[in-house]
């Protein structure tokens, strides 16, 4: 099956069980200070859950545009290292908005990944909520006993509060959730750790597919536990994981979600994708997960910036330039020449990519064109600092605040090539330089940038890659 025939089996299948077909929100969230993208499928009906809001239908489905590099959830220094975590992913989602519970919801996943799409069910494993007595939360029997009705006990483990208890904040809707997660390890691979079950962090092939939360309680501000009038199902199942899993692959990357803007990747490099761990092949995944996460939250109506949701953009934006820079020998823009692979395979997805695809593609090529300027110089600061602190291990934060505020770094890239090189950054003392550069600059100029850059007004910093910037227009 191809990835697109997968989410519509998705999609269809929950159809047919009475579930209405919503679109995703956008990725990014505007009127939110909680929150700057959207992390799961839940952000959107956040409000029915609260109990402010009714919904409209009672059972939906969709597929929801996330991202993961901020805030609570932070995959960036996974993505393209390991081969299951991406900056922006696809969650499907079903949802009962106080109609069906854990009856429902778990027959209806088995039946969907076992008899729909055929995983072999010793693939299989599920997790439920073991109970937490210091807390007060009871062990899910009813989620272990509907289990029990379709896997056999000894794939049925038992996970703790950080894995299997959900909660949205200190207070709110909350309950116990169960994971699904698929053994892709090979015979051999298998063997060497007989008899033990697996859950996803203990190896790389076997992994988290899906997450069913069980909203039954309301924790009070005391701490104590309310159940709630109604009960929710949320779910969330990782697309690009799904399709690798269906397509029988050891990695997302090589499924078609991402092999065509590999292969596009290769062309325009003269580089070949060898699916290793080399620095080469990192890159690669890199350029191919990043170039989805800039492009959606563009379209979607976030430029990069110098603050807030809109540095997120662009420290993404200048982790990939780095790599293709450093590790592809490839010294002029290049993300820009993905934008049409994307925009083709998702125009009937998520079509406001293709819709606005060539402001899209200006936008990121002003953006690679303003970086490469300056990085190249930036490498070579920072080569100088790291042969020089080879003993202390250690990059200051003035010198880390040079990088940024000289050479355009985001801290994370100039932590990502300190722990390249086995060393360290002193975060606090870039923070406290920060701090500083915030009251001198206010002082200077009363105008707040908020998102967006208007180049011609705002001298933000003394940042020698912006001289002459375009000036963004803003996207409705
Ligand atoms: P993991 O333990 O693998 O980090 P998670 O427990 O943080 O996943 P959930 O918050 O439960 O993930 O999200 C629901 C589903 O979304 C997961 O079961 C997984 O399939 C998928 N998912 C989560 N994070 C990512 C990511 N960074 N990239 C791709 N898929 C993801
Ligand atoms: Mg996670
Ligand atoms: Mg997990
Ligand atoms: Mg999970």
């Amino acid at each position: 099956m191809t990835s697109a025939q997968i989410r519509q089996t998705f999609l269809d299948f929950f159809q047919s069980k009475g579930h209405t077909i919503v679109p995703s929100a956008p990725i990014v969230i505007k009127n939110d200070p909680t929150l700057l993208f959207t992390n799961a499928g839940m952000n959107q009906f956040k409000d029915y859950f609260l109990g402010n809001k009714k919904a409209e239908y009672a059972r939906v489905v969709d597929t929801q545009k996330c991202l993961r590099v901020s805030g609570k959830h932070n995959d960036l220094e996974e993505v393209g290292v390991d081969t299951y975590h991406h900056t922006m992913f696809e969650m499907l989602g079903n949802w009962s908005f106080g109609d069906y519970f854990k009856k429902e919801a778990i027959a209806w996943s088995w039946e969907l990944l076992t008899e729909v799409l055929k995983i072999n069910k010793d693939k299989l494993y599920v997790t439920v909520f073991e109970g937490d007595e210091k807390e007060g939360l009871p062990f899910d029997q009813e989620a272990f006993d509907e289990w029990k009705k379709w896997v056999v006990e000894d794939r049925i483990l038992k996970g703790n509060k950080k894995d299997n208890f959900w909660e949205m904040g200190d207070v709110g809707p909350c309950g116990p959730c169960s994971e699904i997660h698929v053994d892709c390890r090979t015979e051999e691979e298998r063997k060497l750790v007989d008899g033990k079950s697996l859950v996803n962090a203990d190896h790389p092939q076997v992994i988290e597919i899906w997450n069913n939360v069980f909203m039954q309680f309301n924790r009070l501000k005391d701490g104590s536990l309310q159940n709630l009038p109604a009960k929710h199902v949320d779910t969330g199942m990782g697309f690009e994981r799904l399709v690798r899993v269906l397509q029988n692959k050891t990695s997302n990357y090589d499924t078609d979600v991402f092999t065509g803007t590999i292969a596009e990747t290769e062309k325009i490099t003269h580089k070949q994708y060898d699916f290793s761990d080399s620095k080469e092949a990192v890159s690669f995944r890199v350029l191919a997960d990043h170039i989805r996460a800039i492009a959606f939250c563009i379209a979607d109506g976030q430029l990069p910036s110098n603050t807030g949701a809109g540095y997120v953009i662009r420290r993404i934006l200048r982790r990939a330039v780095r790599y293709y820079y450093s590790y592809l020998d490839y010294k002029t823009p290049l993300l820009f020449q993905l934008i049409h692979i994307i925009a083709k395979q998702f125009e009937n997805v998520f079509p406001e990519l293709n819709a606005q695809k060539d402001f899209v593609t200006k936008v990121i090529k002003e953006e690679e064109d303003a970086f490469l300027r300056t990085l190249e110089k930036g490498l070579k600061r920072i080569d100088e600092i790291i042969s020089r602190e080879k003993i202390s291990g250690n990059i200051q934060g003035k010198e880390a605040f040079e990088l940024y505020d000289t050479f355009g770094f985001p801290i994370d890239l100039t932590r990502l090539i300190a722990f390249e090189n086995k060393m360290q950054v002193d975060e606090a003392g870039f923070e406290a330089e920060m701090q500083q550069q915030k009251t001198r600059s206010r002082a200077a100029t009363a105008i707040d940038t908020e998102d967006w850059i208007f180049i011609n007004e705002v001298p933000l910093t003394s940042f020698v890659g912006y001289n002459d910037l375009l000036t963004y227009t803003k996207v409705v």
